[in-house]
């Protein structure tokens, strides 16, 4: 299922929320529209305005996010997702595709907080469960990666992110589904992405 939290108290950063705003281009009224009646952001002067270094409730997010998902359809959620990665900031431990894949799910945990603690403490490593995960996994033959998510956010969203994560490094890198009948956009509760090049 798509936008339903697996936990309360979980709550999402202010950059993860204005990256996906940025990413709405021409559909940025809609993000006003559905974030302010949720406490997320405040309108001045007709417009949105984030606490970039703020937090906010995931499941208030969840709901708008779903809202704006209804009305800009696939392809718009598609595209935001590409856009995640060029605005975010990665570890230098990431140098090709696989270590770029294997950084999705470390990313995803430092944009988001449970009982006010980020969910990936950078100095241990230690990683906190509630959100689900990115789930990364070699494979010889043919040579390529699978990509398993389990988390709330939408299937074209997460493949969006995962075409940009593997462009970044192999320009020629292709992104398909696997296993349709399981993917979160009907219901199911996992999407597997292939990601080959
Ligand atoms: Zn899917």
């Amino acid at each position: 299922m798509q936008f339903q939290p697996f936990e309360q108290g979980i709550e999402v950063n202010g950059r993860t929320v204005h990256s996906v705003v940025d990413g709405l281009g021409a559909f940025q009224n809609l993000a006003k529209r559905y974030l302010v009646p949720e406490g997320i952001g405040t309108e001045a002067s007709g417009k949105l305005e984030l606490d970039l270094d703020g937090w906010y409730p995931h499941d208030a997010w969840l709901r708008a996010f779903a809202r704006i998902a209804k009305d800009i359809g696939e392809e718009t959620l598609f595209q935001i997702g590409r856009s995640i990665p060029k605005n975010a900031a990665f570890p230098p431990s990431v140098v090709d595709i696989h270590s770029a894949m294997q950084a999705i799910d470390v990313a995803y945990h430092l944009n988001h907080r449970k009982n006010r603690a980020v969910m990936f403490d950078v100095a241990t490593g230690a990683m906190q469960e509630g959100i689900g995960h990115y789930r990364y996994e070699a494979v010889k033959d043919p040579p390529s990666i699978l990509v398993v998510c389990h988390n709330p956010y939408p299937c074209a969203f997460d493949r969006g992110i995962i075409t940009a994560m593997g462009q970044k490094f192999e320009l020629t890198s292709r992104v398909s589904h696997e296993d349709e009948a399981t993917c979160r956009a009907k219901g199911g509760s996992t999407c597997t992405y292939r990601v080959t090049w």
